[in-house]
């Protein structure tokens, strides 16, 4: 391994500086068999694979889209593009052709690896958007990637000079206007964060955290995974979160990073109470978590599950008191050096504690913006360079903030976010449909289940399953509708809005008994 002197760059500097701190320690641990992998192994992978792309020409600043499923590889590219200078595009391993064909477009990537038993139609397609390096990847490290990699022995040399507003990642959200836009994460961003919850959460190289969350999206990919690189810590890596091998792990792990689902889930398990007492901290976010849920657990296991609060464009922004009160149903107070304010729609001054307004916040941890849409960043900042999350929320008398709803109609179905307008539009390119409104109803496993209202243009002439078939052929199985409903109209105010709150009344209880 190199020494850590070529570290001191700004990528996330800290990152590398710590993963050559302890190079004998485990980094990660696999619950599916495999041999874990130090500090060191990983790192020298890394290199391997930097230089790799290194020789392959990539410059500072291309795109790298990574379409594989949750694997030790997933991480090593991440850590690998970043030392390359690259940006690195991590795509949910599920997204269908045509939604991949979309960010290939978008981002034009020097190269993209994809999964090697969708090699075909992925190679099809790269091809189309111009990438200009396209290798797969499959399990035990088959495909052309790897066979590049074994095909000689790259020499790393150096990581490339980043500096601290350099871009490392771009990470695609949804928009309310139906197309994923790309948030741009700066190093400055990432390594902020990661030292901030390292220290605010106390995390250090005792520590063990059960990593259960995908590597496409900013909990999983910078929370979970800076915070372990950073402090030292290992990783108990999980390819998907499952009730029986997170409390198995329990009781030789310290730390679990979840969205409530997983909560709600693992509360289900008679075993609960005995698995969890060796664990230090609990923590939950991307989505909102019932105040019940937080007292069942406590009573349950005795911990007070750590709610903290995110997005993908500005990482981690509040979070409950590691020491102190952690509030159910509040997510806490802005981390050191961010500041968040509550402002008023219409006078866009500060509104008063317990009262309503609009979430906006300034810090180190915000993104720089969205990939080629200065005009989309614009809005989403006000002039003075406070960010405008699109979350309404309230700050109680202690400084508690709460998340009461979302601006924007986001659905949050399972942890993923779900923007009704991009169902919508896959909706209404059916034939047969004249219109269509998405709304997101309580679900007691996902917490919001999709819901499909179509008004068709004759009566009859379309059926559940043809909704069905396109749909799956066209989105992600998490942004498919659990329930279809066929009416005459969309109930509409007067200023012809569709009223979603009302078809939210109306089908609200549709999943009570699941
Ligand atoms: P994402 O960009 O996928 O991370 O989603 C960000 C959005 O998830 C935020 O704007 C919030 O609406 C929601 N969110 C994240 N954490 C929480 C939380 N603890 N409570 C309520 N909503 C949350």
């Amino acid at each position: 391994m190199q020494s850590s002197s070529y570290l001191s760059n700004a990528l996330v500097s800290l990152l590398a500086n710590h993963l050559s701190d302890y190079p004998d320690t485990t980094l990660i641990r696999f619950t599916n068999g495999e041999a874990p992998i130090t500090r060191a192994a990983f790192f020298s992978t890394c290199e391997r694979y930097c230089a790799f792309f290194q020789n392959s020409g990539l410059k500072q600043g291309d795109r790298i889209v990574v379409q594989t499923p949750k694997s030790l590889d997933s991480l090593c590219l991440y850590v690998a593009t970043i030392m390359a200078g690259g940006i690195y595009i991590p795509l949910n391993p599920d997204f269908t052709d045509t939604e991949v064909s979309y960010y290939l477009n978008d981002s034009q990537p020097t190269i993209f690896i994809c999964m090697l038993d969708r090699t075909n139609t992925l190679l099809q397609i790269a091809r189309e958007s111009n990438v200009r390096h396209i290798y797969s990847l499959g399990v035990d490290k088959s495909g052309s990637f790897y066979e590049h990699i074994n095909s000689q022995n790259y020499e790393f040399t150096s990581v490339a000079e980043r500096h601290e507003e350099d871009i490392a990642a771009i990470l695609y959200t949804s928009g309310t206007t139906g197309r994923p836009k790309g948030a741009m994460i700066p190093h400055r961003a990432l390594g902020s964060n990661a030292s901030t919850l390292c220290k605010q959460w106390k995390f250090s190289k005792e520590d063990v955290l059960i990593h259960a969350l995908p590597v496409f999206h900013t909990h999983g990919l910078f929370v979970a995974t800076n915070v372990a690189l950073v402090s030292g810590a290992e990783m108990l890596f999980m390819d998907k979160f499952d009730t029986e091998k997170v409390i198995q792990a329990m009781p030789s792990a310290t730390s679990l990073m979840g969205v409530p689902t997983f909560y709600t889930r693992l509360l289900q398990h008679p075993d609960l109470s005995s698995a969890a007492q060796n664990m230090r901290l609990f923590v939950s976010g991307s989505a909102p978590l019932l105040a019940q849920t937080h007292e069942e657990w406590t009573k349950k296991t005795g911990h007070a599950i750590l709610e903290r609060y995110g997005m993908t464009e500005a990482n981690m922004i509040t979070s409950n008191p590691y020491d102190g009160i952690r509030k159910a149903g509040t997510v806490g107070m802005p981390l050191d050096g961010i500041t968040v304010r509550i402002t008023s729609e219409e006078t866009k001054e500060e509104v008063a504690e317990g009262e309503v307004g609009s979430l906006e916040m300034k810090g180190p941890n915000l993104f720089t913006g969205y990939w080629q849409n200065p005009k989309k960043t614009a809005a989403e900042f006000r002039s003075d360079g406070y960010f405008i999350s699109g979350d309404l929320a309230c700050r109680d008398e202690d400084g508690y903030i709460s998340i009461v709803g979302r601006e924007k109609d986001l659905i949050i179905s399972g942890g993923f976010n779900i923007y009704p307008k991009e169902i919508e539009t896959v909706l209404d390119e059916l034939t047969g449909v004249s219109e269509s409104a998405v709304v997101g109803v309580p679900h007691a496993d996902f917490g919001e289940a999709v819901i499909a209202v179509i008004v068709t243009q004759q009566e009859d002439e379309l059926s559940q399953s043809d909704v069905a078939n396109y749909v799956s052929s066209q989105l992600v199985n998490y942004k498919r509708p659990k329930h279809v409903a066929f009416v005459s109209s969309l109930p509409r105010n007067s200023m012809g809005k569709v009223q979603k709150n009302l078809l939210r009344d109306q089908f609200k209880t549709l999943f009570e008994s699941d």
